[in-house]
């Protein structure tokens, strides 16, 4: 095939097209869903991405695919260059600009937490369908999951969730008319309906209205005559195809004390599970936190946090402000020494982790052989692995460089000392990097504690 020349406004649409049948459809959204065309050329193809981590996720994982497609469209491979560009970020904004979501809530008689947005929720394998689903019924509820049932332990995001969608919901319709509480609430308006002998009123307040969300609906298995009215409310809006969103933190065949016709109709759309996070979202969740509440934290003390606090995300939050609020008081910096403090860890944890567990760990990561690690060999494919050992060694173990240098085929301090450094730089601007640390460190850990 000749090269062609195309211009970039011919390329770009008929590029995603290629794409998108060769990734799978929740990639394509998440990863080449926010691009924007720069140029291109039969030897170069710009890209602008919204930010850092989608650039250096694509080069990691799909500049192949990039290629691919573009020779397929070009005639020639191109080379893929990336720039950012901001303003593709994915926003969602209230129509009527001065008034936020959470307003509009408030005029409709709920709050929300103006926090609990989908910006601010950090997607990962554990939370990944719950999320998109939700997504999908702030695009267009009523059509897609309905009911959509969450379910997970406490502190995992199932409150923060069924809020970013109220936040969506309203920032595209502004109109929407969403009844958002806890099941108790519920329950206790419905007490006090009968008792006013107001039952239409509380009808006409439920049954009128485009979505109706409800918190924590494993109340309801207590609640005798609230199952029959909420079965009723939910028959009527589900009926003319209006959203329902519950959460529980148990299934809804565990809901103890739940009528059968209720489980089997909260079974009846999408039930899904929140599963609590895996250590590199846990990192991303504090690094989270901690931007919003505007406090800078070291990467160590974020990592010691996400290696301890693994269950709940609210405790993980819990944490961090106990950090802040102790360096405050104490006018430190918030330090790994300080964090133990906080958290009352024990300062002088004599570390268990050892050597040959680094060794056996990474060497499996890697898919290279121990012996290797240990070997002379100077090849990339082992250098790299080998230098991850060191820096781990010198991080989570109490060696001295001359000791690590020596469990190495006999390297001296100083090599120990660079590669320490060099790993520990590259991890500051590589999200992959990161991430494979992350994975070895969890790993090392469990075995350490088992
Ligand atoms: P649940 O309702 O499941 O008990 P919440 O929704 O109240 O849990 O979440 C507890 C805390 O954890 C909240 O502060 C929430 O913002 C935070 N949280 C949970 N999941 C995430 C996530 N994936 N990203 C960011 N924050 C999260
Ligand atoms: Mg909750």
């Amino acid at each position: 095939m000749t090269a062609v020349t195309v211009t970039i406004d011919q390329f770009w649409p008929a590029f995603l097209d290629r794409v998108r049948t060769k990734v799978r459809r929740q990639q394509f959204e998440t990863w080449f869903g926010h691009l924007g065309p720069k140029l291109v050329g039969p030897d170069q193809l710009v890209i602008r991405a919204p930010n850092q981590f989608i650039e250096s996720w694509l080069k990691d994982n799909y500049l192949e695919t990039i290629g691919d497609v573009a020779e397929s469209l070009l005639g020639s491979r191109p080379r893929v260059e990336f720039v950012l560009d901001p303003s593709l970020a994915p926003e969602l904004k209230a129509e009527s600009e001065s008034v936020t979501t959470a307003e509009l809530a408030r005029r409709q008689g709920f709050r929300l937490n103006e926090h609990y947005t989908f910006d601010n929720f950090v997607v990962g394998p554990t939370n990944r369908i719950p999320h998109a689903a939700c997504l999908a019924i702030a695009e267009s509820p009523g059509r897609t999951y309905n009911p959509l049932f969450l379910h997970g332990s406490v502190g995992l995001g199932k409150s923060h969730l069924l809020q970013a969608t109220c936040h969506a919901l309203l920032g595209r319709f502004p109109k929407y008319r969403i009844r958002y509480l806890s099941c108790e609430q519920f329950v206790n308006e419905f007490i006090s309906a009968i008792q006013r002998n107001e039952l239409f009123v509380f009808r006409e307040r439920y049954r009128h209205v485009d979505a109706l969300m409800i918190d924590d609906i494993q109340f309801l298995g207590r609640a005798e005559r609230s199952q029959e009215e909420f079965f009723h409310t939910f028959n009527a809006l589900y009926n003319s195809q209006k959203q329902i969103v519950l959460t529980s933190d148990v299934s809804p065949s565990d809901v103890s004390g739940l009528e059968e016709r209720l489980a089997s109709r909260f079974k009846s759309g999408l039930v899904s599970r929140l599963d609590p996070p895996h250590y590199e979202t846990r990192v991303a969740i504090l690094r989270k936190k901690a931007e919003l509440r505007g406090i800078e934290l070291p990467a160590e003390v974020i990592q010691f946090v996400a290696a301890r606090i693994t269950s709940n995300i609210r405790e993980l939050e819990g944490a961090i402000i106990k950090i802040s609020g102790h360096a405050s008081l104490t006018n430190e910096k918030p330090g790994l020494e300080l964090a133990k403090k906080a958290l009352h860890e024990p300062t002088d944890v004599s570390r268990s982790v050892t050597i040959e567990d680094i060794l056996k760990v990474t060497s499996d990561f890697f898919g290279v052989r121990v012996a290797d690690l240990q070997s002379k060999k100077r090849h990339k494919s082992i250098a790299f692995p080998r230098q991850v050992c060191m820096h781990l060694a010198r991080s989570l173990t109490n060696h001295s460089l001359e000791e690590i240098g020596g469990y190495f085929g006999g390297r001296d301090h100083t090599t120990v000392l660079y590669a320490d450094t060099k790993i520990r730089d590259q991890a500051k601007a590589d999200e992959q990097l990161q991430r494979t640390l992350g994975r070895i460190t969890t790993e090392l850990q469990r075995i350490s504690a088992s």
